[in-house]
C-alpha cells in the first residue's frame, strides 16, 4: 500500500493542486482530503492558523497532515487584512464586498503607498515534527477592479515585475501564469524538500 498524507481542506481543487506538487517529489505519496471536525481558526498569524488546521487533521487521521492559510497584507494598513482576508467585509466570506471595502479604505492613498503582498503559509504536521513554509508575492493594489479571472482579491492585485506599459491585475492573468508565479507556488517550492522526509 502506498503512503498517504492528508490535506486539511474540503476544497477538491486544493487537493488536486497539492497532489500535483507532491507527485513531483514523492510519486508514492497519495494526497487525501480531510473529512473530520473543523478547528476554530483563531490564530493571528498565517503560521498559527495553518498549524491549527494541520494538527487537527493529523490528530484525527494519524497521518502526516498538510494545511495552508493565505491572504493579502497591505503595508499602509499595517499588514491587514492578513489572516482576516476571507472575512474582511463581514462573516459572509463575500469576495466582492471584501474587494470593494479594501479599495474604499485605500481611496485616498496614492502610489507608491499602495504596496501589498499575497502570502501563503503551508504547515506540515506529523508524529515527530511541525514545520511551516511561507511564500510571498509582492505587488500593489490597483485603484479599480480589472479582470474576472482567479478569485478573491485577484482583480485588484498588480504583481511586481511587470512591464510598466502593460501592467495587469491577477484577475487578467491566465491560471497558468498565476500558478507559476503566485504566493502558493512560492510556498510549494519551499515545501518540496520537506516532503522527502515524510
Ligand atoms: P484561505 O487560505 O483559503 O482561507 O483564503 C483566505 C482568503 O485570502 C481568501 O478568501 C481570499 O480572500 C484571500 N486569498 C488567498 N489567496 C488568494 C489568491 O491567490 N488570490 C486572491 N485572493 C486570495
Amino acid at each position: 500500500m502506498s503512503a498517504r498524507i492528508v490535506l486539511a481542506t474540503h476544497n477538491a481543487h486544493k487537493v488536486e493542486e497539492f497532489q500535483a506538487i507532491v507527485a513531483r517529489v514523492r510519486p508514492d505519496l497519495e494526497v487525501i482530503g480531510y473529512d473530520g471536525p473543523e478547528p476554530v481558526e483563531d490564530g493571528v498569524t498565517f503560521e498559527q492558523n495553518a498549524l491549527i488546521k494541520a494538527r487537527v487533521a493529523h490528530r484525527h487521521t494519524g497521518l502526516p497532515a498538510l494545511a495552508d492559510d493565505s491572504g493579502i497584507c497591505v503595508d499602509v494598513l499595517g499588514g491587514s487584512p492578513g489572516v482576516f482576508s476571507a472575512y474582511w467585509a463581514g462573516h459572509r466570506k463575500d469576495s466582492a464586498a471584501n474587494t470593494e471595502l479594501l479599495l474604499d479604505q485605500l481611496a485616498d492613498v496614492a502610489d507608491p503607498h499602495r504596496s501589498a503582498q499575497f502570502v501563503s503559509v503551508i504547515a506540515l504536521v506529523a508524529d515527530d515534527r511541525e514545520d511551516t513554509v511561507r511564500g510571498e508575492w509582492p505587488g500593489r493594489l490597483a485603484t479599480e477592479i480589472s479582470g474576472d479571472g482567479g478569485f478573491g482579491y485577484d482583480p485588484i492585485f498588480i504583481p511586481e515585475g511587470q512591464d510598466a506599459e502593460r501592467e495587469r491585475t491577477v484577475g487578467q492573468w491566465s491560471a497558468q501564469e498565476k500558478n507559476a508565479a503566485s504566493h502558493r507556488a512560492r510556498a510549494f517550492e519551499r515545501l518540496v524538500p520537506l516532503l522527502t522526509r515524510v
